[in-house]
């Protein structure tokens, strides 16, 4: 062990070998099994188990060691902290990590910048007339925001976001040990994708997650379920606007029952009501088995998505009043805080766990071949 590794890597070491001995938790989730297949924890071990783990916090209740035992164990609490610290060691370029502390700060900062940003050239580039006018039919959002502003600031960012992302997925790879390659076998992602797309181990052994208490329930993962499934949706919603206009040059804004607006809403509802769900639940939550200093990145990020939702709706319900000028440029800025700073927020743990998935199914496959696919 190395004299400079950090004191939450102790303690998850000191943990996942209590645990391993124990394993009375081996149902709740993908994090016991994989720690099973070890007799030894490397750094880049406890990391990749750190992000296999999902803060469901059902081995915190059950364990008979949790404080006020003097064993002390609370996995939860450490596996949340030393995930957030891979969001830190991982991210590129380096010298952004900092970006993940004070996290939720961050986020509200560059986004409010970027609305206030957008709205401060719009009101004085197209001037306040344009921008408070009434404007209808095809091609009206382009009289208030130009087309190829539109179009190429959005594409600029959301290549940033993806090139940013996949350099720090590689550099989480490379560092917690695996082989990047296996990321891309197609058997493998087919078997996480199907554990993210039910959200499996959301349903802990069967009961669900905890929240204030040692009770169990699923509202967690049916809110997960409306919010992923909702942003689905609007990306399909995105995708669809993008071919209307591009290929069948059909310029937005379109009819109410047309398959962007209907996949858009449906989509935007979903966000909304999966965002405040989630809220809701973190206000509810129990502290002992959290990690508090991802408290702020957890509630930005809800905060923005609902945030960039409810500005779609209204922009929807209001287009053909004197507010959807404002509201266009406000939607648009809350898009743009949620791109400029989705490598460095709470989405980084969705690539993470998907690889650490991929990464578990790679493991099960090689130490258990006579299973086939589970
Ligand atoms: S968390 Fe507690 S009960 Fe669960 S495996 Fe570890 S030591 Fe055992
Ligand atoms: S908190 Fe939940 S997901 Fe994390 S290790 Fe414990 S049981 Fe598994």
């Amino acid at each position: 062990m190395s004299v400079a590794e950090r004191p939450v890597v102790q303690e998850a070491r000191r943990i996942m070998e209590v645990c391993n001995a124990c394993r009375y938790c081996e149902g709740f989730c993908a994090v016991f099994p994989a720690m099973e297949m070890r007799r030894s924890f490397t750094t880049g071990d406890l990391e990749y188990l750190a992000n296999l783990c999902h803060n469901c916090t059902a081995c915190f209740h059950a364990c008979q060691y949790a404080p006020p035992h003097e064993f002390d164990i609370n996995n939860s609490r450490v596996m949340a902290r030393l995930r957030a610290g891979t969001y830190e060691k991982y991210a590129w370029p380096g010298s952004f990590a900092r970006l993940f502390r004070r996290n939720g700060t961050v986020i509200s900062v560059a986004t409010a910048m970027a609305t206030a940003l957008l709205l401060m050239l719009a009101l004085t580039v197209q001037g306040k007339d344009i921008v408070l006018s009434l404007h209808q039919g095809g091609g009206s959002f382009y009289s208030v925001v130009p087309y190829r502003l539109m179009l190429g600031v959005p594409l600029v960012m959301v290549i940033l976001a993806t090139v940013v992302t996949v350099v720090g997925l590689v550099r989480f790879a490379r560092g917690t040990g695996w082989n990047v390659k296996q990321l891309l076998d197609p058997e493998l992602m087919w078997l996480a994708a199907r554990n993210v797309l039910t959200l499996r181990y959301l349903g802990g052994s069967g009961d669900g997650c905890n929240y204030e208490d040692d009770t169990y329930s699923h509202k967690r993962r049916w809110y997960h379920q409306i919010l992923f499934y909702g942003f689905g949706l609007c990306v399909l919603s995105t995708t669809a606007a993008a071919v209307y206009e591009h290929f069948l040059h059909w310029q937005a804004p379109y009819p109410i029952t047309s398959f962007p607006v209907v996949t858009g809403t449906l989509g935007g509802v979903g966000i909304l009501l999966g965002s405040a769900g989630l809220f809701w639940l973190k206000v509810k939550r129990d502290p002992r088995p959290q990690a508090e200093s991802l408290l702020g990145m957890d509630v930005a990020f809800s905060g923005l998505l609902f945030l960039t939702s409810l500005s779609g709706l209204l922009l929807l319900s209001l287009r053909e009043t004197r507010a959807m000028g404002v509201l266009l440029v406000l939607h648009l800025g809350f898009v743009a805080g949620f791109f400029i700073t989705l490598p460095y927020g709470k989405f980084v743990h969705a690539v993470y766990r998907f690889a650490a998935l991929v990464r578990f199914a790679d493991e099960k496959r090689r130490n258990h071949p006579g299973n086939g696919i589970f």
